[in-house]
C-alpha cells in the first residue's frame, strides 16, 4: 500500500540492525501474474528468510510504501510487511490512532483473517504495484489476524482504524485481491485505460518497477 501524498516527507525509516547488505528489488506492475496467484505458506526454515525482510523493508522504504507484499516482489508466498510509522503525525487520526500507528512496524507470515467487523468506511487508497491511481475503498473498521512473526512466533490481535486498514490491503496481496477489484463496475470502467498503460508501463514512476508488457533488456 502506498502513503498519501501529504505524508511523503514524514516517511520515517527504521535501519536494521544488521550489517547485511540490502538491495532494492524490483516491485511487479498491474497485469503481472505472480500478483494473482495463490499463494504458499512458510516453513521455518524458509532460505535466507532475514535477507528477504531486509530487503522487502529496504524496498518498501524506498518507494515511501507503508506496506509490501512478497508477491509484489514475485514471490507467491504468505508474506507482507507493514510500517504504519508516518500515520503518527496524521490529523485526521484520533490521538489514541496515531499512538498505535507510531509504533507499528511489523511482519506478517502465514497471516489468517479470523475476523472482520465494524462498519464498513471509505478510505483512499493507493498500491505499489498501481502507481498513480488512489480510489476510495470500502472496508470494515475492525479485524483479528493470526500470524507468525520474523521469530516465528504465533501472534493473535486485534486491531482497528488505519493499521487495520493498511493490514487487509496487504492480507488481500496474498488472496490475490487487488484493491482495483473492491470498485464498482463504473469506476473500474472509468480506469481501465489507465490500467492497461501500467501493464505497458506508460505511467511515471519514482521506485523500481517491473512491468508485464516491457521486454526485459538482455
Ligand atoms: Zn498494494
Amino acid at each position: 500500500m502506498r502513503l498519501v501524498p501529504p505524508l511523503f516527507s514524514r516517511l520515517i525509516c527504521i535501519k536494521n540492525n544488521s550489517n547485511r547488505k540490502t538491495m532494492i528489488l524490483p516491485i511487479l506492475a498491474y497485469g503481472d501474474t505472480i500478483l494473482r496467484k495463490k499463494t504458499k505458506s512458510l516453513s521455518k526454515d524458509y532460505p535466507k528468510l532475514d535477507v528477504l525482510l531486509d530487503n522487502m523493508f529496504e524496498t518498501m522504504y524506498a518507494a515511501k510504501g507503508i506496506g509490501l507484499a512478497a508477491p509484489q516482489v514475485g514471490l507467491p508466498v504468505r508474506l507482507f510487511i507493514v510500517n504504519a510509522t508516518p500515520f503518527e503525525d496524521d490529523e485526521d487520526l484520533t490521538e489514541a490512532e496515531r499512538e498505535f500507528a507510531s509504533t507499528f512496524v511489523q511482519v506478517f507470515i502465514n497471516a489468517k483473517m479470523v475476523e472482520e467487523t465494524g462498519d464498513e468506511w471509505a478510505f483512499n487508497e493507493g498500491c505499489l504495484s498501481i502507481p498513480d491511481i488512489r480510489e476510495e475503498v470500502f472496508r470494515q473498521r475492525t479485524i483479528t489476524i493470526e500470524y507468525y512473526d520474523e521469530k516465528f512466533v504465533k501472534h493473535k490481535e486485534t486491531i482497528d482504524g488505519i493499521v487495520a486498514r493498511i493490514v487487509q490491503h496487504e492480507f488481500d496481496h496474498i488472496q490475490g485481491i487487488l484493491f482495483t477489484d473492491k470498485l464498482s463496475a463504473l469506476k473500474k470502467r472509468l480506469i481501465k485505460g489507465r490500467l492497461a498503460d501500467i501493464t505497458k508501463g506508460k505511467v511515471e514512476v519514482d521506485y523500481k518497477m517491473r512491468f508485464p508488457k516491457v521486454k526485459k533488456k538482455c
